[in-house]
């Protein structure tokens, strides 16, 4: 008989240590009864390692096709602080628009400054610029038990009796979170699905049943590789993660300054009038201002202390530096979305040189708030 992982789903495998699923031989012998933990959920669980298994975008996209047949609801989940690194854009090639609920996770990172009826509404043009089509938009944190209970209700409005419900996401949306708290509410069981500090925890499709007739699936991450989750380790990460609500930090610039956001991205401000910078980011993140033509240095003295993050072996990984140089004018409020750590809000007129690793994108948007 074939044995899952209760963390990550991976069929249990006592063979090869660098693939899902394994366990020791002795440990399997032992605990033949009872839950399952595969060697690197139980890691994950007990250390808090970060033995990452890298799931090729290839092999998720032939999961979807199989999901696709299923004809499932499909709950689509992105997150708010990283809704460009988070958006799958070509959701509806694989699904049809009718059978997804889109979630936008971690609103509480924002409640503070902007209250749910504008971000659904910015959300639901932001999908129509990209068109991008769903059955709906839901708001929700998944450190609310209510809203947990209200995507319940909501689930159970849209789907049809037999209709399984597919939780969809890139890596780090939350998707864990919400079935851990889902699965508890019906079952009493914490933390069934390991909610990881890194990527890609969940290895294939585990099945949870919900009524008599159908299941709720969670469906492994998809990684992008051009968010800068995907570079960092442990202690880098837990440096971009915001904990509690952000605090909009403001900045005002004149032409020939240099804001760093950390090490992560450096922002000149080349010309044009005095302009607003207003930063979303973990609230310890350090952004840093300084004279344009003292900038080099600066980063050069200080990639290894103050602008640390990202560290050493994770710069080597994130490619060299590249820099765009783009306007922006009075008319319009944008926003520069890096994937995987925030945004900056930036209100004025002028140009800027935005420099960045090769391997992570960024974009440019308009503004949220
Ligand atoms: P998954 O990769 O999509 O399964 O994401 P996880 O459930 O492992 O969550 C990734 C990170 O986001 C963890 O640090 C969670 O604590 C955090 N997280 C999940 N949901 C929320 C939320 O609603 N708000 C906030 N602020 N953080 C969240």
């Amino acid at each position: 008989m074939s044995i899952r992982c209760s963390g990550c789903g991976a069929l249990i495998q006592t063979i090869d240590q660098n693939k899902a699923g394994y366990i020791n031989k002795n440990v399997l012998e032992k605990h033949k009864d009872g839950d399952f933990y595969c060697k690197r959920c139980f890691e994950l669980k007990h250390y808090n390692k970060n033995t990452v298994l890298e799931i090729e975008n290839d092999d998720y996209f032939s999961n979807l096709e199989q999901i696709k047949k299923d004809k499932g609801l499909i709950v689509y989940i992105v997150d708010l602080l990283d809704l460009d690194g988070t958006i799958i854009e070509n959701i509806n090639t694989l699904f049809k628009s009718e059978n997804i609920l889109l979630v936008v996770n971690k609103v509480d990172l924002f409640l503070d400054s902007l209250n749910r009826n504008k971000i659904l509404q910015y959300v639901r043009k932001y999908l129509k610029d990209k068109n991008i089509r769903v059955k709906d938009a839901f708001l929700m944190s998944s450190f609310q038990d209510e809203d947990i209970n209200l995507l319940l209700e909501r689930v159970k409005e849209l789907k049809n009796k037999k209709q399984n419900v597919y939780f969809v996401g890139m890596t780090n949306v939350g998707k864990s979170t919400i079935l851990n708290k889902i699965i508890k509410k019906y079952t009493g069981i914490a933390d069934l699905i390991t909610v990881s500090n890194n990527v890609n925890t969940t290895l294939s499709n585990i099945y949870i049943p919900f009524d008599d007739e159908s299941y709720l699936v969670d469906t492994p991450g998809i990684v992008n590789r051009k968010s800068l989750i995907y570079y960092l380790g442990k202690e880098s990460y837990e440096y971009i993660t915001p904990k509690k609500f952000i605090k909009p930090k403001t900045f005002q610039l004149n032409p020939m300054q240099t804001l760093f956001i950390a090490g992560f991205l450096r922002i000149d401000f080349i010309e044009g009038n005095r302009s607003s910078f207003i930063s979303n980011f973990n609230n310890n993140l350090l952004i840093h201002r300084t004279k344009l033509e003292n900038a080099d240095k600066f980063y050069d003295e200080h990639k290894d202390d103050i602008l640390k993050f990202p560290v050493k072996e994770e710069r080597e990984e994130l490619g060299e530096f590249v820099s765009k140089t783009i306007s922006f004018d009075l008319d319009k409020k944008i926003d520069i979305a890096i994937f995987g750590i925030g945004f900056i809000s930036v209100y004025g007129s002028g140009k800027l040189k935005i420099t960045s690793f090769k391997n992570v994108k960024w974009t440019i948007r308009e503004a949220i708030v």
